[in-house]
C-alpha cells in the first residue's frame, strides 16, 4: 500500500495529494498522526504496518476509510474518454491542398476523415451513413454555392476556405440555421459592393489562385485549427491569412441581401461568430 502521487504539506493539518490542477485532492483538519501517516505512505507499506500505525495514532478505521477514498480520487487516473475531436467525422469536399492537409492533421488527432466523391455531394445520405460533424471545402476567390447548397439542406456544419490573390480566408464555420452562411461571408468580404453578385459569378470562372509564400505554409494549420475548434465545441471564429499576418476575422452578421436572411437568427441570437 502506498500513495502513488506526491503528498504535499500545505499548512498544519492540511495536505495535498497530487499536483494535477484537475485531480489534486486537499485533505483538511488532519491530526498530526494522520498527517504523518499519509506522508509515510509515499513509500510502500504492508497492511500490517498500516494497521499498527492506525492503532498507534488513534485513527479510527472509518475515519481512515474516508481519508483513503479521498486519496484515491487523486491517484486514480480518469477513465479514458473519447474526445470530441477524436470521435468526430469530418468530410472533405475536394482535394485542394488546404482541404487535404487539414484532413490529414485531423486524422492524426483521431478524427474519422472521409473524402466525398469529387462528382459532388450526394443529394441524400446513403442509408445508415453517419452524417459528418463538419465538412471542409476550399474554393478560389468565392465559395461555390452549388457545393454548399446540399450542406445547407442537410444541416451539415461546414468550414468554407477561400483562397484569393492576397491570402486565405478560413471560416468561420457555418452552422445551417444559425448565424451567417457562406454567402453572407462572401458578401461581407466584398465590403458592401453592390456589384458583388455580378462579380462573384465571374470570379468563379477565373483560373484558380495558387497558394504560395508564407500563406501556403501557415494556412493548412489554421484550417485544421478552425475545424478542431468547432469539433471541440468552441464558438465559430474565422481567420484571415496573408504573407504578413494571421488575424481573426471580424464577426459577420447575416447579410440582409443574402437569401438566408430571415431564415436564420441574426448574430447574437445564437452561437454566432465571436
Ligand atoms: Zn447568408
Amino acid at each position: 500500500m502506498r500513495v502513488n502521487q506526491p503528498v504535499l504539506w500545505r499548512r498544519p493539518g492540511e495536505l495535498q495529494v497530487g499536483t494535477s490542477p484537475s485531480r489534486a485532492v486537499v485533505l483538511r483538519d488532519l491530526t498530526p498522526a494522520e498527517t504523518a501517516l499519509l506522508l509515510d505512505l509515499a513509500r510502500p507499506r504492508t497492511r500490517a504496518w498500516l494497521d499498527a500505525a492506525l492503532e498507534q495514532g488513534g485513527i479510527a478505521p472509518d475515519r481512515w476509510g474516508r481519508l483513503w477514498r479521498a486519496v484515491m480520487r487523486a491517484t486514480t487516473p480518469p477513465a479514458p474518454e473519447e474526445t470530441p475531436i477524436a470521435g468526430a467525422v469530418v468530410a472533405l469536399l475536394d482535394r485542394h491542398p488546404l482541404t487535404v492537409a487539414a484532413g490529414r492533421a485531423l486524422g492524426e488527432a483521431g478524427t474519422r476523415v472521409v473524402q466525398v466523391p469529387l462528382d459532388g455531394t450526394p443529394e441524400e445520405p446513403a442509408p445508415g451513413a453517419r452524417a459528418p460533424h463538419l465538412a471542409i471545402l476550399t474554393d478560389s476567390r468565392v465559395t461555390d454555392p452549388v457545393r454548399v447548397a446540399p450542406l445547407m439542406r442537410h444541416d451539415v456544419a461546414h468550414l468554407p476556405v477561400v483562397v484569393d490573390d492576397d491570402g486565405v480566408s478560413v471560416g468561420p464555420v457555418v452552422t445551417p440555421g444559425v448565424g451567417p452562411c457562406s454567402r453572407c461571408l462572401d458578401l461581407a468580404r466584398a465590403g458592401g459592393d453592390d456589384a458583388w453578385p455580378a462579380l462573384a459569378t465571374q470570379l468563379r470562372l477565373l483560373p484558380w489562385v495558387p497558394l504560395a509564400g508564407a500563406t501556403a505554409g501557415f494556412a493548412p494549420a489554421v484550417v485544421a485549427w478552425a475545424a478542431a475548434g468547432h469539433l471541440a465545441g468552441k464558438p465559430p471564429r474565422g481567420w484571415r491569412i496573408t504573407d504578413r499576418e494571421i488575424i481573426p476575422i471580424a464577426p459577420v452578421a447575416v447579410h440582409p441581401d443574402c437569401t438566408c436572411a430571415g431564415l436564420t437568427p441574426p448574430c447574437g441570437a445564437g452561437p454566432g461568430p465571436v
